[in-house]
């Protein structure tokens, strides 16, 4: 894999990822004329919950507006330009233009209206955005276990690098797909949220890892992982190094881990051959999802990293993939339960969604 960083007009980071070897070099300027990139974020701790929100509200004027017809991932062509400057690429990875956490944020005061049980801070992070694939009219699972790989050593690349820049505690890759899921972007592409906090699912998790730990000298990952293999009624699907099941306790009408067996903190950790099982197992996961409905199934694909910092030798790296789709057309709506008290109800039960899964 060749690695070739640049900037893009507005001083944002751009860098290409080639994975054949025919790939010419990634030389053009990006032509267009945009104004300096200024995100103004910050985060705020709710008093009650101890959780944090962030509120990127960006007060810089939207000059640049590419035409409607026009994929700012798609590569750049004569009179098009996008916010890929190559006419063609493999992977490319930019700097978010609208970040929700972003380096050069401005300070702000430590409270809000001097409140001193609402901490507030600047939202110092980064946010980038990943083309996973040049071609427009694709998506993730039609990608080649080749290019899967390469992705898989993109997140790696930039969870590394995500951790060196100062402030940021975890490093959260992701992929949501689908209009039902909010995109609008229908190019084939994902995230990468460098968080200045531990998120709350994850502080939760480590904290009912720690307990576990305690109790029993384990890892509870570990144990969920060889209870799943030895029953067997929730596995999807099986490789050498992972596999993919629906969790016991299953909140979404479709929802699928995938696991490595072995712990690692986080996907920087993982081996050759682990990511290469990775590609295969994870695209067969793909096209059971697709096929289920028989349509490209919406989805969000959320990968749980340890932070930055703490938790790493109690983390357990893992995709947890789920749709909002519980039948062909229908969308299960977060109402009153799930929106009001975080408490899921699910139409069905686990054990269901897996055989379905597996046809
Ligand atoms: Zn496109």
């Amino acid at each position: 894999m060749r690695r070739t960083a640049a900037k893009l007009a507005d001083g944002r980071e751009i860098i290409y990822f080639d994975d054949t070897p025919d790939a010419p070099p990634r030389t053009a300027v990006d032509t267009r004329d945009l104004p300096a990139s200024q995100p103004h974020s910050e985060v705020r701790r709710d008093p009650l919950t101890g959780e944090r929100v962030a509120m990127a509200a960006h007060r810089q004027t939207r000059t640049y507006k590419p035409p409607a017809d026009l994929c700012p991932l798609c590569p750049t062509s004569p009179g098009k330009p996008t916010e890929i400057p190559e006419s063609s690429y493999d992977v490319a990875v930019f700097e978010n233009r609208f970040p929700s956490f972003a380096e050069d944020v401005p300070e702000v005061p430590s409270t809000v209206d001097g409140m001193d049980m609402v901490a507030r801070a600047a939202g110092r992070g980064r946010c980038e955005v990943v083309c996973f694939t040049s071609d427009h009219n694709t998506s993730f699972g039609q990608l080649t276990p080749h290019r899967v790989r390469t992705v898989v050593d993109v997140w790696a690349d930039r969870t590394e690098a995500f951790g060196r820049i100062p402030g940021v505690a975890q490093v959260f890759p992701f992929e949501n797909r689908g209009e039902e899921i909010g995109v609008t972007l229908h190019h084939p592409h994902g995230q990468i949220y460098g968080y200045p906090f531990v998120t709350p699912k994850t502080e939760r998790m480590l904290s009912v890892a720690g307990e576990y730990f305690a109790e029993h000298g384990r890892h509870v990952m570990g144990d969920v992982l060889a209870a799943e293999r030895a029953v067997g009624t929730r596995i999807v699907a099986e490789g050498e190094h992972w596999t993919a099941f629906v969790p016991a306790a299953a909140r979404w009408p479709v929802e699928v881990h995938v696991v490595p067996h072995r712990q690692v903190p986080d996907l920087p950790a993982l081996t050759d051959a682990e990511r290469d099982d990775f590609a295969d197992l994870y695209l067969r996961v793909l096209h059971l999802m697709d096929a289920l409905y028989d349509r490209q199934l919406p989805y969000i694909a959320a990968w749980h990293q340890a932070p930055v910092r703490t938790g790493r030798d109690l983390a357990w790296l893992h995709l947890e993939v789920f749709s909002v789709l519980r039948t062909k057309d229908k969308l299960k709506y977060l109402a009153g339960s799930e929106s009001g008290m975080g408490v899921w109800i699910n139409d069905v039960t686990p054990e269901q969604i897996a055989e379905r899964l597996r046809g």
